[in-house]
């Protein structure tokens, strides 16, 4: 019976950035776990500074509603060559999680002596903690932060280097390619040279997304700027859950002075890096690679450097940083000329101060409780930190008094605390508002499909109101024009003259040599796109598969209209269209049907027998006009379908979020008081939809894309359709499924063979 009680607890390091030595389950509520850490080549300088993993078994009767004990021990090591008992580790307040994302500290914590130990005690509140030295982020974190901001055009993302492992070094390069740059100033800014340091990489996610985003203070210092930021030079030992040293054992802030691109490729491709800058003439005006320790706030440069105005910024730097922000230094800039000079011991600031004479600095964010909290400084504390760096780190280079147009930190950073309330009352109620609306304004009968068409009638009436769909008429005969560019296959271009000049226009495909009607697809493209990329011409990035052709190959007819593709080509119309009392969205929706119409007018095509498929932008083409236009006897939305409420309005690592992108035609007035994704496809209910996600394809987290669908798939399951409704998670990224798509519109609308 006892090892059944022991064996409750159930501890796991073993995922991405996980790391513990061992663990003990010395009683159904105790567990000793004893840190891994890490020496250098030498077997010196072991640092115990970084844990990570699992406690689960929490809700097992032998453990729920008790209180569970954790001891961390191991905590003994050596720093500089200094050993120690670990009793720098007093004060550490490790951080714990229940769902792996949302990140708390322990209030409480116990220091146990001889050996050192950390104890921390909990009432669980869940089935399984997480707990960290510090809030944790990983390498999949990273990638999500660059393919959020990677598409905008002032954002680019190269690979300057690999690690020991072979993984990729990045760098991201953040300004405004209208202006010149030798008209700009350059800063640097590196940081998570040390593995465990995960707090520097989430003040760097803060001061990329500001960087990257829509606030006009941001677009500013993009024209005045170019930011090279690179947000970690040890991707092996993130991965690894490792500390302070690359896979080969070298400390990847010291050694700036040795020259060995094989034992410490990171260090070599980092200094190439930043010698090519200077090499085309560039210039470096201000340094900073950013770390963390233990119980001090710091920043440190060339304080003592001869004829340097490097004192001047770093003074004035470390003044601001201190007013604006949580940063709690206890004095001014710490001279980093002091110190060991033995060979090996050269840091990255010092090698960019010698070689360039940029003011170059190393700044120390402390992981203990902060004076500015009186507890450890929190994942939003970071991001916001991060933010206001790049700001104050533009102050103290243009020492510029605030102007209306450029408010002073602390005045920033109270509309902060303003405009985050402002968020948080929105996106509770985007959210978790929702079911409370849902229950009031849905009331769908099942008991016939009559029933239930009649039942949704006055969602889908608000639904195409939401629109606000223009009056747009024919006002002469359709222009028609020979596409020859796809090889093999009969098209043309069809343009419907509109009233007010405007126009519907798509490319149409019919098959060789069809006989009979023909079933006819509606394929739409998605951002940045084109309608003969539907067909596979210039789809470099093979995205589309080439399913349009596809398609006429297998006896269906092909309509891909042109939707106005830019973001900001879409954004700039939309506002014109909000003044009008319209939107994009309904003015494409009108196009498409006229442009549908002028192609029914065709014998041969099928009217009874109209499909929809669009990827990406052309999915939420999809998801609009699937509900409002039942022609369409069968839908296919690829890479959109989405948990639309966390989609738009929730900022998360595991996706990109609308809120923080600049495609404001996207923010339709009220759509979410009522129409999230499951009940859109519940408009298309009883036509069948297909839904394809991939699980790489960051604009969305695939386990809520399932979760929306489910949601879905019950309104077809309550009819008796259950088999209508399908999804296809496949193991790609923002992509086509090709045969899952085709089968279903064969099964669907049927195809004539091609003879
Ligand atoms: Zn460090």
């Amino acid at each position: 019976m006892l090892a059944f009680l022991l064996l409750a607890l159930t501890v796991n390091a073993s995922f991405e950035s996980g790391s513990l030595k061992s663990s003990e389950v010395k009683s159904p509520t105790h567990v000793v776990a004893t840190i891994q850490g890490q020496a250098d080549a030498a077997g010196r300088n072991y640092q115990p500074s970084w844990f990570y993993f699992s406690i689960g078994g929490l809700e097992d009767p032998a453990v729920k509603g008790r209180e569970v004990t954790v001891d961390l021990a191991g905590l003994e090591g050596e720093y500089n060559f200094q050993p120690h008992d670990g009793s720098g580790d007093r004060n550490v307040h490790p951080a714990y999680s229940y769902d792996n994302l949302h990140w708390r500290y322990f209030d409480k914590t116990e220091w146990l002596e001889k050996p050192s130990r950390i104890r921390v005690k909990f009432k669980p509140e869940g089935e399984r903690i997480w707990i960290a030295r510090t809030p944790p982020y990983t390498l999949a974190q990273l990638d999500s932060l660059l393919r959020s901001i990677e598409g905008r055009r002032w954002v680019t993302v190269r690979e300057f280097g690999r690690s020991v492992q072979g993984r990729p070094l990045q760098q991201i390069t953040i300004t405004d390619p209208g202006v010149p740059v030798e008209k700009k100033k350059t800063v640097w800014i590196l940081a998570r040279q040390h593995a465990w340091e995960s707090d520097t990489s989430w003040v760097f996610e803060g001061a990329a997304r500001f960087l990257s985003g829509a606030d006009p203070a941001a677009a500013d210092l993009r024209r005045r700027y170019v930011f090279q930021m690179m947000p970690t030079l040890d991707p092996d030992g993130i991965a690894a859950g490792g500390v302070r040293f690359n896979r080969n054992g070298y400390d990847l802030n010291r050694n700036w002075d040795v020259e060995d691109a094989r034992l410490m490729p990171e260090i070599a491709a980092t200094r190439k890096a930043v010698e090519s800058w200077i090499a085309e003439g560039h210039s470096i005006d201000f340094f900073l690679t950013i770390h963390n320790t233990e119980s001090a706030d710091f920043l440190s440069g060339p304080v003592g450097a001869h004829g340097s105005h490097a004192k001047e910024i770093g003074e004035r730097l470390n003044a601001l940083l201190k007013s604006a922000t949580h940063f709690s230094p206890t004095g001014g800039v710490r001279d980093s000329a002091a110190g060991e000079k033995a060979p090996g011991r050269l840091t990255v600031d010092r090698w960019v101060f010698e070689k360039t004479g940029a003011p170059s600095f190393l700044m120390e964010l402390m992981t203990n409780p902060s004076p500015a909290f009186g507890r450890p400084a929190l994942t939003s504390d970071r991001l916001n930190f991060g933010g206001a760096l790049v700001r104050l780190i533009d102050e103290a280079l243009t020492n510029a008094p605030a102007s209306s147009s450029h408010y002073s930190t602390p005045m920033r950073e109270r509309l902060n605390a303003y405009e985050g309330t402002l968020e948080r009352w929105l996106q509770d109620d985007i959210v978790n508002g929702y079911a409370a609306r849902q229950a009031k304004l849905w009331h769908r009968d099942y008991s016939s499909v009559e029933a239930y068409l009649k039942s949704v009638e006055p969602n889908r009436e608000r639904y195409r109101a939401m629109f606000a769909i223009p009056g747009v008429k024919p006002t002469g005969a359709p222009h028609r024009r020979p596409f020859t560019r796809i090889s093999g296959i009969r098209a043309e271009w069809v343009t419907v003259p509109l009233s007010g000049g405007i126009t519907a226009e798509g490319l149409l495909a019919m098959p060789a040599s069809a006989s009979g009607k023909v079933p006819l697809i509606i394929a739409q493209h998605g951002i940045d796109s084109y309608p003969e990329r539907v067909f596979g011409l210039e789809d470099e990035s093979g995205v589309y598969k080439a399913y349009g052709r596809a398609l006429v190959e297998q006896g269906f007819a092909v309509l891909a209209p042109m939707n106005l593709s830019s973001i900001e080509r879409r954004n700039r119309v939309e506002r014109l269209a909000r003044l009008d009392g319209t939107s994009l969205a309904g003015i494409e929706f009108e196009r498409m049907k006229l442009l549908l119409d002028t192609v029914l007018e065709d014998p041969t095509i099928d009217q009874n027998r109209i499909g929809f498929w669009g990827i990406s932008l052309g999915g939420m083409a999809g998801m609009y006009w699937t509900p409002l236009e039942p022609r369409i006897k069968a839908s296919i939305i690829t890479a959109w379908f989405n948990h639309r409420r966390n989609k738009m309005a929730i900022p998360d690592t595991r996706y990109s979020v609308f809120l923080d992108t600049t495609e404001e035609y996207v923010f339709l007035r009220g759509w979410l008081t009522e129409f999230t994704d499951s009940d859109v496809a519940s408009l298309i209910c009883p036509r069948p939809l297909m839904v394809q996600h991939g699980k790489k394809d960051g604009i969305a987290y695939w386990p809520q894309v399932e979760e929306e669908f489910r949601a879905a798939q019950s309104h077809y399951e309550k009819l008796g359709f259950g088999d209508r409704a399908e999804l296809v998670m496949h193991e790609g990224r923002h992509e086509i499924e090709l045969p899952s798509g085709l089968a279903f519109l064969k099964r669907w609308l049927g195809a004539n063979s091609g003879k």
